[in-house]
């Protein structure tokens, strides 16, 4: 079956599509985002400056690097992406340099993002800081954001838990002046998540249907109608069996965020597999496709 899978394993564009339940914040992210790196000249046109600089801030695992990826995609413009404490100690004693080597990749590149994840982690507040390091990198940051002016179209966006943990000369007019909450979801929003996780799951009592219809056409037709009623469940019924348990999901997993939603549905998916294992002969290359067929995730599989 051709049914695309889910999963996020970077062999895939993310798009819009893939984050789920955050509606308004995301249309925020598409007119002080997008719009002004799809469309410049209405910017200039109305004489304001679009924003170099855009903060996603709120809990880990809550969608950040999702929606920095899905815009860039989604707007065609060049992605970088630097996780900040990874940038000071690989780079460590030239971190100043990498940071130049990665705002020239995207002006060559333009329109590019450099989305920076845990900004904080390499422009904390100057004064709370010891570190030599970190002090430089703030500076060579903001020199390379205040440069950016006439160079071109590149946006950063940069990703944080706490807003005010970083260098206030970082959220000035010019730098990331734009601020965008990404908070934890609620039970609407875990609905939308766990759909986008659990698509492409055969999720119990899905694959007769499966089954039914890959093998509809060999049925003669005036047979068919009859097969149908033996595999007792319709579409209709599939999908609202599937959309209950989806909703039972998302009302018993308060608290949960993207992060933990996404392994939840990995994790039932994992159990499902290890029930079939008895089946699977390692010794041999191929998995019996009659096993493949049968495959599905239970409501067991979800709870523990
Ligand atoms: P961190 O601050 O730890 O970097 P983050 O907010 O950037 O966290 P992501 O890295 O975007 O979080 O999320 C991790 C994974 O969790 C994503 O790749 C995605 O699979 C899943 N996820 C998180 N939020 C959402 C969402 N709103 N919709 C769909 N999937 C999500």
């Amino acid at each position: 079956s051709d049914k695309p899978v889910s999963g996020f394993d970077g062999s895939r564009q993310i798009s819009y599509e893939d984050v789920g339940g955050l509606k308004n914040e995301l249309k925020n992210v598409r007119e002080t985002i997008e719009l002004p790196m799809r469309h410049p000249e209405l910017f200039r046109k109305l004489g304001i400056e679009p924003p170099k600089g855009v903060l996603l801030y709120g809990p880990p695992g809550t969608g950040k690097t999702l929606i920095a990826r899905a815009v860039a995609n989604e707007s065609g413009a060049h992605f970088i992406s630097i996780a900040g404490p990874e940038v000071l100690s690989k780079y460590y004693g030239e971190t100043e340099q990498r940071l130049r080597e990665i705002f020239e990749e995207a002006e060559s590149n333009a329109p590019s993002v450099i989305f920076i994840d845990e900004l904080d982690s390499i422009a904390p507040h100057r004064e709370e800081v010891t570190g030599e390091v970190e002090r430089r990198m703030v500076a060579q940051l903001l020199t390379m954001m205040d440069g950016l002016e006439e160079r071109g179209q590149v946006l950063v966006i940069g990703a944080t838990n706490r807003v005010d943990g970083i260098d206030p000369a970082l959220r000035r007019p010019g730098r990331f002046d734009r601020e965008i909450e990404i908070g934890v979801p609620d039970e609407t929003g875990r609905l939308e998540i766990l759909k986008i996780h659990t698509y492409g799951m055969p999720l119990e009592g899905e694959v007769h249907r499966i089954y039914l219809e890959e093998t509809l056409d060999e049925i003669p037709e005036e047979y068919r109608e009859e097969a149908e009623k033996r595999y007792e469940l319709t579409v209709e019924e599939i999908e609202s069996q599937r959309e209950r348990l989806m909703q039972d999901l998302a009302s018993r997993t308060n608290g949960f965020v993207g992060a933990d939603l996404q392994s939840l549905a990995r994790e039932a998916a994992m159990r499902a597999l290890r029930r079939y294992l008895p089946e699977i002969d390692l010794e041999k290359d191929e998995v019996p496709p009659e096993l493949l067929k049968k495959m599905e995730v239970t409501s067991r599989d979800f709870s523990d």
